[in-house]
């Protein structure tokens, strides 16, 4: 984890918040190559939850809600980890982390020192809105964005005419005061969901629980992760969530071992028994294709973190290959082996030398590749270097442009993951590229 960290931070990725004052903990941000990740990411979750499900469509709801939507989700009340402090170093620690033997004995894990007993710790940020700061003004940073959607389900119904079954996609920023933010973008206070929840009618959801299982494995084995890094999780009785029926986590294999990455479940019929409870408004579906039947739809949530996604596609893709045998630093490059549909940067153009014209014929290159592609171009140093310092970013393919492609138009177009180099006409590349990334299958 600590290379990723580096080569995140070091590339352009991912800086620690506020870093010039010492850091903020809990919180990131997402520099030139890791916005383009990040934005990369969602469209490819988008584009598979919406564009390609003519039963799904999108919503982008405040982060601000009205408090009582929180009492309604159970939220104020639930959503606590169990906190425990240590008397001596002030250490604080969510007590189901603890090792049993200290836990047991009331001894902190890293000093030896008293803890204290334990007490519920609710995890949503609190402020006010408005000028008054009484009881009356509290408002919460939405801690999922799954309320939103539920509270607008009815909306979209009525303005969509959607039918169930049918579901809604949300993407947007949660908060949560987590007690332990380490592993870099693993856990943080901060972060970014993609969220999709399924409406169904009740009897009906058991096969489509199964039927997003389905859909969401098979979205991960499309995406080209190792799929030997990826496993099912059922929650046992005492990990289910008080509104669950069945709960599967897709965990995958970070450095630090198998954590969840998204947990797809059946919510039954609660989060709209609640918020009908709670707003006083009526939230029963009418079937108008099934002789007006009403009834409260189920609903069959997949739910992933789009910063976590992010962090995984990191640690899936670095690599570092020995390319070379002469003793010293050359001898091993690193290499992020993105899915071209992901990378950050498309194609790189680079022209051998500065003089004689190259570096005005490789712009121009990159200028016609531009409108389709995320380009970069690059003249600092020897190519070889060049070559590498793409491998870092993930960059799939780069276009050299030298004394050849004045003579006959030709440029060398370079494979990352190969690093094999072919010769083509210019006015091809585009075509080609386009062919490459449909055609990618991680070989490596
Ligand atoms: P965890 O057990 O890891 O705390 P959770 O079960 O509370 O997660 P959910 O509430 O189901 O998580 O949230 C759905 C997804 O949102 C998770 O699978 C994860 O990818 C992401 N997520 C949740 N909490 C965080 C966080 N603090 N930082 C980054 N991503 C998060």
């Amino acid at each position: 984890m600590e290379k990723i960290t580096s080569l995140a931070k070091r590339r352009g990725f991912v800086f620690q918040s506020s870093e010039i004052y010492g850091g903020q903990g809990g919180a990131w941000d997402y520099g030139p190559l890791g916005i383009e990740l990040k934005n990369r990411i969602e469209g490819t979750w988008w584009k598979e939850m919406t564009q390609l499900h003519d039963d799904i469509v999108g919503l982008d709801s405040a982060i601000l809600m009205h408090p009582r939507t929180w009492e309604a989700s159970g939220h104020v009340e639930n959503f606590t980890d169990p906190l425990v402090d240590c008397k001596k170093c002030k250490a604080r620690f969510r007590e189901d982390l603890i090792p049993a033997e200290n836990l047991a004995a009331r001894k902190c894990p890293e000093c030896g020192g008293e803890m204290t007993d334990t007490r519920k710790f609710n995890l949503m940020f609190k402020t006010h809105i408005g000028a008054a700061e009484d009881s009356a003004s509290i408002i919460y940073l939405r801690p999922e964005t799954a309320q939103g959607i539920y509270v607008n389900y009815k909306n979209i119904i009525q303005s969509n005419r959607m039918k169930i079954p049918f579901g809604i996609a949300q993407v947007g920023k949660a908060f949560r005061n987590e007690i332990v933010t380490k592993n870099f973008i693993f856990r943080t206070c901060e972060f970014e969901q993609l969220e999709m929840q399924f409406f169904v009618k009740p009897g009906s959801d058991e096969e489509w629980f199964n039927e997003w299982r389905k859909r969401r494995w098979a979205y991960y084995e499309k995406m080209g992760v190792k799929m030997d890094h990826l496993r099912w999780h059922q929650h046992g009785p005492d990990e289910l969530a008080h509104y669950a029926k069945d709960a599967y986590d897709i965990q995958y294999l970070f450095p630090m071992g198998w954590r969840e990455l998204e947990g797809v479940h059946n919510r039954t019929d609660f989060d709209l028994n609640r918020h009908t409870q709670y707003s006083g408004k009526d939230m029963q579906y009418i079937d108008q294709d099934g002789g007006n039947e009403r009834y409260i739809p189920y609903i069959i949530e997949t739910s992933a973190g789009l910063t976590r996604t992010l962090l995984m596609v990191l640690c899936d893709a670095y690599d570092e290959e020995k390319v070379a045998d002469k003793g010293n630093d050359d001898d091993w490059r690193t290499v992020l082996r993105f899915h071209p549909s992901l990378a950050p940067i498309t194609v790189a153009v680079l022209p051998l030398m500065k003089k004689d014209g190259l570096a005005e014929l490789a712009k121009d290159i990159r200028q016609d590749l531009k409108e389709d592609f995320a380009t970069d171009y690059d003249q600092g140093g020897a190519i070889g270097r060049r070559y590498r310092r793409q491998d870092e970013a993930g960059t799939p393919f780069c276009v050299t442009v030298d004394y050849q492609t004045k003579e006959d138009g030709t440029v060398t177009l370079r494979f990352r993951d190969s690093m094999e180099q072919v010769r083509i006409p210019k006015e091809e590349l585009a075509a080609r590229l386009r062919q490459e990334i449909k055609a990618y299958k991680r070989e490596c």
